[in-house]
């Protein structure tokens, strides 16, 4: 149960999180509404949009469609405007992952319709999400956040077709950020693997799969990455009220939050070299 918070970061403050009926995008919508916030929720799925709407009440609205067409991003848009009045924070956050399928592994009649389908999701509709809510934010002096991911970043977080599009959010972002500024913030977070609900595209046969019954399945936590190579999508939360935040972020566009658990920071030796330090400090050792 989510108690309304008169003191939260977000009071007052109007979001719309596309994605926002499953993992990372519901655990945003959760914690965005426990920092005071009224919340838009798109999605395509509408079981568990209604599941979040039974949950959390007026303090939602949800929005079934496509973050492919920009007629269902305007769609939400004036839904969100209509229940609360006005939109603060955009969060770009739908996405489908292509189970890191090699380039040798994308058959010749699959590959062309796989990357159609892919960077339609993961880039269109991440540029249709700013479009759409780019006057309502120019309007409010409001702000855009994106997930991108490791793969934005790093080699083996996805495919070709995952890397790839999640690298054109990158670039994405910074433009966007030149062109919307002073008058809207743009930033990004990037997170690392969480067991939710992510799917893969069609065109690879892997609508159904879902990342927590394949990629962690057994799963146990290794020395993978420098943190915790198991985290869940309720750690990825403060980043965003972070960016989400005027009085915390107002200098902040064109910034990327890398919070994937140490990518960028892992040893050649080993992923992590402080894991003994309690023991060195004579305390009992610690599980991460
Ligand atoms: P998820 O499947 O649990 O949530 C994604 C949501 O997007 C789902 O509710 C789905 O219905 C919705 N969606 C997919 N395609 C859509 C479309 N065309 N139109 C409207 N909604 C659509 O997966 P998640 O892991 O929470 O993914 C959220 C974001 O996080 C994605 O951008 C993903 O690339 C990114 N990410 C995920 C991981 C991970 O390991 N799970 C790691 C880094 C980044």
């Amino acid at each position: 149960m989510i108690e309304d918070n008169p003191n939260g970061w977000l009071r007052d403050r109007v979001a719309l999180v596309t994605g926002g009926a499953s993992g990372l995008g519901a655990a945003i919508v959760r914690r965005f509404v426990s920092e005071g916030a009224r919340v838009g929720v798109f999605d395509k799925s509408p079981e568990p949009l209604a599941a979040l709407s039974h949950e959390l009440g007026e303090r939602i609205v949800t929005c079934a469609g496509d973050v492919r067409e920009l007629a269902d991003q305007r769609g939400a848009v004036a839904a969100v405007e209509h229940a609360f009045g006005r939109l603060d924070v955009m969060v770009a956050n739908a996405g489908i992952w292509d189970y890191n399928t090699p380039l040798v592994d994308l058959a010749d009649e699959r590959i062309a319709s796989a990357f159609d389908e892919l960077f339609a999701v993961n880039v269109k509709g991440y540029l249709l999400s700013a479009k759409a809510t780019q006057e309502a934010l120019v309007r409010s002096g409001g702000t855009m956040i994106f997930t991108i991911s490791n793969a934005g970043f790093h080699a083996d977080g996805g495919g070709p077709l995952y890397t790839a599009s999640k690298h054109a959010v990158v670039g994405l972002v910074k433009q966007l950020a030149y062109e919307c500024a002073p008058h809207v913030r743009v930033n990004a977070v990037a997170p690392g693997a969480i067991p939710t609900d992510l799917r893969g595209p069609q065109a690879l046969g892997m609508e159904e799969q879902s990342i927590t019954n394949t990629f962690f399945k057994g799963r146990r936590r290794s020395a993978v990455l420098p943190l915790s190579d198991l985290p869940s999508p309720e750690d990825y939360t403060g980043a965003y009220v972070l960016l989400a935040s005027h009085e915390n972020a107002s200098m902040a566009t064109g910034a990327i939050l890398n919070f994937d658990g140490g990518f960028a920071v892992r040893g050649v030796r080993q992923a992590r070299a402080g894991d003994d330090l309690p023991e060195r400090f004579g305390h009992p050792p610690k599980s991460p």
